[in-house]
């Protein structure tokens, strides 16, 4: 499948801290890594759109009904949503990811769920081993209907990577460090369609200019700026980009 809009949701916000364990929260994990995947899908030629872009609140049916907005806005045929989540749960032991899709999705969603959890666990170890719910062909994805997988007129994921309740986990997520090289291996598999695919979503033109450095520097600034306005450790994650 090729996606000519991804629009990508931080869970939780403002009020809604998402998951706490040990004073690090969800929603602030969660939106370091749409930043950061966002920088990286449009370094690749994919247009990008935040449903959540800074810290403040929506109800899951509003968050919906935004991306709904947004792909109309954007004139989108084949957008795709993400949302992004942390897991938790009493006993600390627990770890790993789960990937969810809506009981209706297309194989293409479920396949695209599957991969992006595969490559993770793949190149994470800690994020293993990779399980597969009963009577479900597909290791590391789960049918669920919220309300942002069925309110969503768009294929539609929400990706719940690492326990933050699991303490190695913990400190794995919450290390920006580790933010572009998650990041990396999502958009690898966002874009195994469009890599494969007849044709590419920007023109040869576009395509350069993408890879300039002034267009990197705009993108890197408007990073930087919401996460000092967040007060995060915006110069590392600027020294991580720039490698
Ligand atoms: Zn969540």
């Amino acid at each position: 499948m090729q996606y000519d809009l991804i629009i990508l949701d931080a869970g939780h916000g403002g009020s809604d801290s998402g998951a706490i364990s040990n004073g690090v929260m969800e929603k602030r994990i969660v939106l370091r890594w749409v930043l950061v995947l966002r920088f990286i899908l449009e370094l690749r030629g994919c247009k990008v759109r935040l449903v959540r872009d800074g810290d403040f609140y929506e109800s899951p049916l509003a968050k919906a009904q935004k991306a709904n907005a947004i792909a109309e806005e954007e004139g989108a045929e084949n957008p795709l949503f993400i949302s992004f989540h942390n897991n938790k749960y009493d006993k600390t032991s627990a770890n790993g990811l789960e990937n969810f899709v809506h009981s209706s999705a297309s194989v293409e969603t479920i396949l695209l769920a599957r991969n992006i959890a595969v490559e993770l666990v793949k190149r994470f170890s800690i994020l293993g081993p990779l399980r597969q719910e009963s009577g479900s062909p597909y290791p590391g994805v789960k049918m669920r209907n919220f309300t942002v997988l069925s309110k969503t007129d768009m294929p539609a994921i929400l990706l719940e990577i690492g326990f933050i309740s699991n303490v190695p986990e913990r400190n794995f997520i919450n290390d920006p460090a580790q933010d572009n090289l998650i990041a990396d291996v999502i958009a690898d598999q966002i874009c195994a369609g469009q890599a494969n695919g007849v044709e590419i979503v920007i023109d040869e033109e576009e395509s350069t200019l993408n890879t300039e450095r002034d267009d990197c520097e705009e993108l890197l600034a408007e990073v930087t700026a919401i996460c000092n306005s967040l007060g995060w450790q915006a110069d590392k994650l600027r020294e991580i980009l720039n490698k």
